[in-house]
């Protein structure tokens, strides 16, 4: 009964998205440092708090996305960042990780092969590298 009722006033409306959700999480971030540090800093996470419900609410669907296309923009190489580093951490034994000198394009080689020739996949540069 509350769940239909609930799903009848949902309708039409915008719902949630990975941009609501890093609202939200700001929002949370920010009322604890605001509780630690600086009280004002609160009603920043309750702002953005308001953002994140009024986005889930709204009912002007293309203005979210275009929103959360411009979001997605500035997120995903970020978030491709933290998943490169991630990557490189749990690879740590296996891989070297390092850069062609000639066009700084990432590059990896399994460790312990002592001095290794690479040719690097962008530039085709080749140069000697110990791993
Ligand atoms: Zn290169």
């Amino acid at each position: 009964m509350l769940l239909q009722k609930l799903q009848r006033f949902m309708m039409g409306r915008y719902g949630g998205d990975k941009f609501s959700i890093f609202l939200l999480v700001s929002g949370l971030v920010l009322t604890i440092l605001g509780q630690i540090f600086f009280w004002p800093v609160i009603l920043l996470g309750d702002a953005l708090y308001l953002y994140a419900l009024f986005r889930m609410f709204s009912r002007n669907i293309p203005a979210r996305q275009r929103e959360y296309y411009a979001f997605l923009k500035v997120w995903t190489p970020v978030a491709d960042w933290f998943r490169f580093q991630k990557r490189k951490f749990s690879d740590r034994k296996t891989f070297r990780y390092f850069r062609c000198p000639n066009c700084g394009q990432q590059l990896r080689a399994p460790r312990g092969r002592g001095k290794i020739q690479v040719t690097c996949q962008k530039c085709r540069k080749e140069f000697i590298k110990k791993v």
